[in-house]
């Protein structure tokens, strides 16, 4: 099973889960910032971002309990300026 995450559309901060934010360095390939679905941050940066979004391997929540370690997708990932912008 794999988790869509939701591109921010309405171009400001979103509190609630499944929503991410594109997160840029200069010389570096993209990543993202995630929210599980208990809405605790993860940093994709040990992560891999296919151009469609598709996030490999799993990605499980460092929070202890939380449990949230799943497949996910980034909605709109190839629109992900526009993400970095509602940082
Ligand atoms: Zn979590």
């Amino acid at each position: 099973m794999c988790i869509t995450i939701f591109h921010p559309a309405d171009g400001g901060y979103d509190p609630r889960p499944h929503r991410w934010l594109a997160d840029r360095c200069p010389g570096q390939p993209d990543t993202a910032i995630v929210k599980c679905s208990n809405g605790h941050l993860i940093v994709l940066d040990q992560h891999k971002i296919a151009e469609d979004g598709m996030v490999t391997p799993k990605v499980a929540c460092p929070k202890p309990g939380c449990g949230f370690d799943e497949h996910i997708q980034l909605a709109l990932w190839y629109d992900r300026v526009d993400g970095i912008r509602a940082l």
